[in-house]
Formats: structure tokens, C-alpha cells, sequence
């Protein structure tokens, strides 16, 4: 079973040395033709150390750290190590250095370039290292996320209950499974990474599907429970491999065949997720090698929604107060108003609330770099259906598998059976008028931030009519600026991440019974009149 240290090549490496002597110390150990002086670096347990040996017994206290180290060299055949004292040894309480006399320059040069790629090892388990010590030490995940919103992140998968309301949408987990058990081919005798495992479900089905062997790579403390979780399925277990550790950090000892993960935030992007599925293919995955999903798509339309307008305008009604306990809290009216218009709104709405056909944005896992997610950029254009007032974009997202037996879609449409995700609907405060036929342009500008989601940034715009539009097209335009880290969850059922959610007794469906034909569900019935509550007759 691999555990921290999985991406060690080698358990250990030994070089005979001319001697060697603590630096404050009048002792030297040098090699006679009969004890050698050995140096010798290993990474037992996941850290990388360097000792010194004389025949086999180890010299005492010389146990150089490798995450804290540094090697100078003093001449030709002489360098100095320089390492920060363990915490146990009260003797040397900072720095110590031995001295290490080399055979010759050949071999100094080669103890040189071994020591820096050990070090890196370490650096890359990373293990007992402080946090941020060395800066160069940080992985890709840790140099672009917050701490404080990681150890949120990964405290909230920790638990059991966050897990159980993912394998409790039986939309997804249904069609995580009839993706995997319906394209066993792709799984039979491959090798497979799980990226971002949580109970291990999806390493699960893999091995089902035959697979040779799953490394499954979680980051939180739901590695332990997917341990045992695995381990209490023996004939599945054997041949899987949990491995604790940020997919950016971890180190595996072969490539993946395949990958599958479950990388989906609200809106596909939030959780900033997929760019570490996107690093996992580029570190991990074989070329040419398969990703479940392979695909993802954000489809995107104007909707039309009165009720829903009302509800949020008015929420900001209490700071209209000029009489709160005698306070008047009219000043910060302006700011409750544009906070609660920052939100997004999180529920699964009615597909006839929309105004024309959506548009969808295309993002394909297997060649996207993980850079292009920094920030998403979409021109839009969509033509009216209906004459109405249009409140703002709704989006929603599907995703690929592309087994060579069967493709499926994971789709969290409108319409479609119900997910964790629902539907994300912008709304924009000041609202804009259209006219049957008549074009909506704009632009859904996604910048990603360092707390794992994303400011968006929404712009909306009709030419007006009436008196003078003929003439020349003068635009309404509405924009809004809103932070996906922050949803407004609108039903009082479950919510993923971001907030405390409990099961959905609703979606009891068993997986097998699902019907998932995103293609039926391209274009939803349309707006054919205002619907009873969006009041959107023109005045
Ligand atoms: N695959 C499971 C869990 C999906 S939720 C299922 O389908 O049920 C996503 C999981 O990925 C969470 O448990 C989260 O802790 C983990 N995760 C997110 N980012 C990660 C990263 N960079 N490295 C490792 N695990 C990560």
C-alpha cells in the first residue's frame, strides 16, 4: 500500500565518503579500507533525511533534515551542511553543520546533485515542513488559494455528512455509475486516478468496472473514512490505493490510464476544482489517456422572473427605515440594495421562465490549460422569443462521458431531475426591457479569485424602442457584479458547498431508474406567454 511517501523512486541512496565531522566538535569519523563512511539519504515515513554511518553503525546525532538543510561547498572534495536541530535535541538548540570530505570531485559533484533532488522530495511531500517556510516549497494550489479558505474547503469535505448529501443526489452518483459500469472497457485492466475521492465512491465503481488498480487521491480527512470504507469492500479494496495529499502535491509510482473525478462547482467553475483535475491530467495521465468527464459546458439564458426580482429588491427594504429604535438606517439602504444583487441566486426554476434559447460555452478537459480557467470570458447574444423584462441570466452546466461504449451527460438543466447544484440565476437590479424577435447582447466575464471561486462580472443589453429607437439604436444596458463564493440559496433544501446542507428526501430515485437525455433537454419549452408570476406585460 502506498501511503505519504508514494513518490519516492528509491527508499534510499548511500555514498562513501572521505570523512566527515560536526562542525563545533574536534571529533572526525573518516573511512578506513575497512569501515567506510557512509552518508545515506532516505525518506522513511515521508521525510527526507541524510545520515552518516561507519560501517553500520549509524553516528549519533547526525541527522540531517532535508526540509530545512542547506549544502555549501568549501573546496574541491570539502562541503559543509548546514541543517535547523531537531526539536527533541536540547543540545543544539538552532543550526548545527557537519563537514563531508569527498573521495573525489566526481563523487562530491554527484553527493551535490543527489542531496538537492532529495530535498526536493521532501519539499514535495512537504510533510513537516511550517507552513510557507519556503516559498518555492508551495505547490500550485497553495500558491494561488488563500489558506484560510483551503482549510474551510477541506474541513467542509472532511465530514461524513457533506459526502453523504453528494451520494445522496442520485442524479449524480446514478450517472457517475452507469457512465463507469456501462464503458467497462475503459476501466477493464487499466490503471486509475480518482481525483479528489471523498468517500471513495467513484474508485469504487472503477474497480467494479474491472480496473487493475485506483489510486484514489483525497486532500481532506475523508481520506481515513475512504480507507475504510475500501478496506471494509476487500474484493474491491485490493486493488485500491488511498493516498492522502492534494492531487498538486502527491507524488504516484505509474500514470493513470484514466482519470475520474468529480471536480463540479455551482456554475461547473466554482470550488476552482477543475483546475486540479486539469493538473492531474497534465501530471498524471497517460497521452491520449481518457477523463471522466471529458467535457463540460455552461449553457447560459436571459429569464424573466418578477416574483424573484421583488424578493430580492425587497430584502434591502428594511435599511429604508428612518425610525429603527430611533436610528434612521436610510445611509446604508444603497449598500444592502447592491449586496443582496451580488448574490447569486441558488434554486431549480421553471425552463419557461426564460427568454429565448440559451447559448452554451464549451470547456474540454482534455485540452484546456489550467490556466484559461483563471478567467472566463463569454460574449452573449440571444434572440428574444418573447416580448418581457428580463431580470438577468440563468446558467446551468453538463458534463461529458465519453466512454467508447456508451456517452453519457451528467446534466443539472432546468427541467432535468433535480441536483445538488440546482440552477444559478444572476439577477440584475435594474431590469431590461425586449421585444419579441429582438437581439440581447452582453458579456458573462468570470475572473477567479483566491478563495476557490470566482467575481463575475454580467452585462445585459437591448436596443430600447418607442419614440427615437428607430433612429439609432440607443441601448439599455444593465451590469451587475456579483461573487459566486457567496449564493443566495433560495429553497430550504440542501445545499452543497459553501453552506451546511442535509439530505434531499425528494430525489430518493433509484440510480438505475434515471433517464439522462440531456440532448431531449437542448432547448426547453420556451416563454410562449409571461408566466402567471413574472408579470412581464410591457406598460
Ligand atoms: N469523488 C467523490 C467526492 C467529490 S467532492 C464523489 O464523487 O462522491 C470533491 C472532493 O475532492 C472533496 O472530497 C475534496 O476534499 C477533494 N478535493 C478537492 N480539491 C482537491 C485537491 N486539489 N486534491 C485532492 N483532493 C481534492
Amino acid at each position: 500500500m502506498m501511503e505519504g511517501s508514494a513518490g519516492l523512486k528509491h527508499k534510499h541512496l548511500e555514498f562513501t565518503l572521505a570523512a566527515v565531522s560536526e562542525l563545533s566538535s574536534s571529533s572526525v569519523s573518516s573511512s578506513s579500507s575497512y569501515t567506510p563512511v557512509i552518508a545515506r539519504f532516505s525518506a522513511d515515513g515521508g521525510v527526507a533525511e541524510l545520515r552518516f554511518r561507519q560501517g553500520s553503525e549509524f553516528i549519533d546525532g547526525f541527522n540531517v533534515d532535508l526540509g530545512t538543510a542547506q549544502l555549501f561547498k568549501l573546496g574541491p572534495v570539502k562541503s559543509l551542511c548546514v541543517s535547523e536541530s531537531s526539536e527533541t535535541n536540547k543540545e543544539r538548540p538552532y543550526s548545527w553543520g557537519v563537514t563531508i570530505e569527498f573521495r573525489n570531485e566526481e563523487e562530491s559533484r554527484d553527493f551535490h546533485s543527489a542531496f538537492e533532488q532529495w530535498k526536493e522530495e521532501d519539499v514535495v511531500q512537504g510533510t513537516h515542513l511550517p507552513n510557507g517556510a519556503i516559498s518555492a516549497s508551495k505547490s500550485k494550489f497553495d500558491n494561488k488559494i488563500e489558506p484560510s479558505s483551503a482549510k474551510m474547503y477541506f474541513h467542509y469535505y472532511g465530514q461524513l455528512l457533506h459526502q453523504q448529501n453528494m451520494l445522496q443526489d442520485y442524479v449524480r452518483t446514478g450517472t457517475y455509475y452507469a457512465a463507469v459500469i456501462e464503458n467497462r472497457a475503459d476501466f477493464t485492466g487499466h490503471v486509475v486516478v480518482d481525483v479528489g475521492a471523498g468517500s471513495g465512491i467513484l474508485s469504487l465503481f472503477a474497480a467494479q468496472a474491472g480496473a487493475k488498480h485506483v489510486y484514489a487521491v483525497e486532500a481532506s480527512e475523508m481520506a481515513e473514512y475512504a480507507r475504510k470504507l475500501i478496506a471494509g469492500n476487500p474484493t474491491l479494496g485490493q486493488r485500491i490505493t488511498v493516498i492522502k495529499g492534494k492531487i498538486e502535491e502527491v507524488e504516484l509510482p505509474e500514470k493513470a490510464d484514466i482519470l475520474i473525478s468529480e471536480p463540479m462547482g455551482t456554475l461547473l467553475v466554482n470550488e476552482r476544482m477543475l483546475e486540479s483535475y486539469i493538473i492531474a491530467r497534465d501530471r498524471f495521465l497517460v497521452p491520449n489517456g481518457k477523463m471522466f468527464p471529458s467535457i463540460g459546458r455552461i449553457h447560459m439564458a436571459p429569464f424573466s422572473d418578477e416574483y424573484l426580482f421583488v424578493e430580492i429588491a425587497n430584502k434591502a427594504l428594511f435599511w429604508q427605515q428612518q425610525n429603527y429604535y430611533g436610528v434612521d438606517l436610510t445611509p446604508l439602504y444603497g449598500s444592502a440594495f447592491q449586496g443582496y444583487f451580488s448574490q447569486p441566486v441558488v434554486d431549480a426554476f421553471d425552463p419557461r421562465l426564460l427568454v429565448s434559447p440559451p447559448m452554451c460555452h464549451v470547456i474540454d478537459f482534455t485540452e484546456v490549460k489550467e490556466e484559461d480557467l483563471y478567467e472566463i470570458d463569454i460574449p452573449l447574444k440571444f434572440t428574444a422569443s418573447v416580448g418581457t423584462r428580463v431580470h438577468g441570466l440563468a446558467c446551468w452546466f453538463d458534463v461529458l462521458f465519453n466512454g467508447s461504449t456508451v456517452q453519457r451527460w451528467l446534466t443539472t438543466a432546468p427541467g432535468a431531475p433535480t441536483t445538488h447544484w440546482y440552477q444559478i440565476r444572476c439577477v440584475l437590479s435594474q431590469p431590461i426591457y425586449v421585444m419579441a424577435g429582438q437581439e440581447i447582447t452582453g458579456r458573462l466575464h468570470m475572473i477567479a479569485h483566491n478563495a476557490q471561486s470566482y467575481t463575475i462580472y454580467l452585462t445585459l443589453s437591448a436596443k430600447m424602442w418607442g419614440p427615437g429607437a428607430e433612429q439609432g439604436g440607443i441601448l439599455q444596458t444593465s451590469s451587475c457584479k456579483l461573487d459566486l463564493k457567496e449564493p443566495y440559496y433560495r429553497m430550504s433544501q440542501p445545499q452543497p458547498y459553501t453552506l451546511a446542507q442535509d439530505q434531499q428526501p425528494h430525489q430518493l430515485l433509484q440510480a438505475q431508474d434515471i433517464p439522462i437525455q440531456a440532448e431531449d433537454l437542448e432547448e426547453p419549452e420556451l416563454l410562449q406567454q409571461p408566466s402567471e408570476n413574472s408579470g412581464a406585460q410591457l406598460q
